[in-house]
């Protein structure tokens, strides 16, 4: 009863009623509905007192501007009406009785989350697929995620899956070719003087064929076609001056997901083993080659075979001095412990598969060596005999990327 002339009492008449504010209403989660319909009921109450206060502001001006022509303050009096007239609903005094947060509060802040999840659950499944499907639409990105060789190969190939979509866009534009190629560049392991030893002592069946004194013209693409037929990895130990002559080979070696490694740049031995040093010298030299004939300079193998096999013979204290060159400088040094004898006296399929059984007999994990030079043909009319051979007894192919990653 702030006012007693006519008019006020008009207008406060109309609107008697118990004066409300907005409160939120008790929540019921079992009546959702009802829960619903109350708040739209004090949604109702809150604009029906709303308007009630803008009535009684429209007649405190009023009354001010009576006052102001019978003398009053005029100040005063709008001073006082325009606090009357502040909104009832203040955020402040719903949410906290004075002694924290209560419940009500609570209730506000579920309302807040649940609707920002479900506007996230709208709007993050739309985005999340854009990057998978991306990829599924350029299969040649991905090429050989289904071979055996680049399991092992291409580990950076899921990472994309956690890159922004920015990044991905970014590897989406390079070829197919530079994302193999960055993909295969072996890491240096400096532990690969122990790890090469280890593979020895491996429970496990697991068969390296290494391929020497390549690339050659009539062979090397044979090999690669058996090879590629079996979904087999190999390791060819390339000789320098050979891939100078032949790059497009070693290319393909590569690409096809194969590990190119180094078997030094003459293989002549009375130049490889002229010094102690001379082997790492051809190594680099036949490295360069490698680079060149990749079109990568990233390209190193690190691993290095020595013509004739790392001991023995007429030069073995220049190898074995020249075997710590290459430990020095973390460059793994691997001879073979089976083979089909193609180098020496095996003239036919049967003479091979015969050596490789009499060689293997005794190995879990076989390192195996044969050559791809211009004179193997029966070395490549025999790999689907020996592949054929080393499934039968249970082996799974590998190459010298399981110790470079
Ligand atoms: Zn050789």
């Amino acid at each position: 009863m702030l006012y007693n002339d006519d008019q006020n009492d008009k207008v406060y008449n109309e609107f008697n009623k118990p004066k409300k504010s907005f409160q939120f209403p008790k929540i019921e989660f079992s009546k959702p509905l009802d829960f619903f319909r109350k708040i739209k009921y004090k949604a109702n109450l809150y604009k029906f007192n709303q308007n009630r206060d803008k009535a009684n502001n429209y007649t405190n001006i009023v009354r001010t501007n009576n006052n102001f022509n019978t003398g009053f303050s005029s100040t005063d009096n709008f001073a006082f009406s325009t606090a009357d007239t502040k909104p009832r609903f203040n955020l402040m005094d719903k949410f906290s009785n004075g002694n924290g947060i209560n419940t009500k509060t609570i209730g506000a802040i579920l309302i807040v989350v649940a609707i920002f999840i479900i506007i996230y659950s709208i709007v993050m499944p739309t985005r999340l697929p854009e990057r998978s499907s991306m990829a599924e639409e350029n299969p040649s990105t991905v090429p050989e995620t289904t071979n055996e060789t680049t399991n092992t190969t291409v580990p950076d190939v899921p990472v994309v899956a956690v890159e922004t979509t920015e990044m991905v866009t970014n590897h989406l534009s390079l070829s197919a070719h530079e994302i193999i190629r960055t993909s295969k560049v072996p890491k240096q392991n400096l532990n690969i003087k122990d790890d090469i030893k280890n593979l020895y002592y491996k429970e496990e069946r697991l068969c390296y064929l290494t391929f020497d004194d390549g690339p050659s013209e009539s062979i090397t693409p044979q090999i690669l076609d058996t090879l590629k037929a079996n979904s087999v990895p190999a390791t060819f130990f390339v000789v320098g001056r050979r891939v100078e002559q032949h790059p497009e080979l070693v290319k393909r070696a590569y690409e096809e997901g194969h590990y190119i490694a180094n078997h030094s740049y003459t293989h002549e031995y009375s130049s490889v083993y002229a010094t102690p040093e001379t082997p790492w010298e051809e190594y680099l030299k036949t490295e360069e080659a490698i680079k060149n004939a990749l079109g990568n300079s990233e390209y190193n193998s690190y691993l290095f075979r020595f013509p004739g096999g790392s001991s023995g013979g007429k030069y073995n204290n220049i190898k074995a001095q020249a075997k710590e060159i290459f430990e020095a400088n973390a460059v793994g040094t691997v001879n073979w412990s089976s083979l089909t004898n193609d180098a020496a006296g095996a003239n036919t399929s049967e003479d091979q598969i015969a050596s490789l059984i009499t060689s293997a007999a005794d190995d879990t994990t076989t390192i195996v060596l044969m050559h791809d030079a211009n004179d193997k043909q029966v070395t490549a009319d025999t790999l689907q005999q020996v592949i054929d051979y080393f499934r039968e007894q249970g082996y799974e192919f590998r190459n010298f990327y399981d110790l470079y990653q």
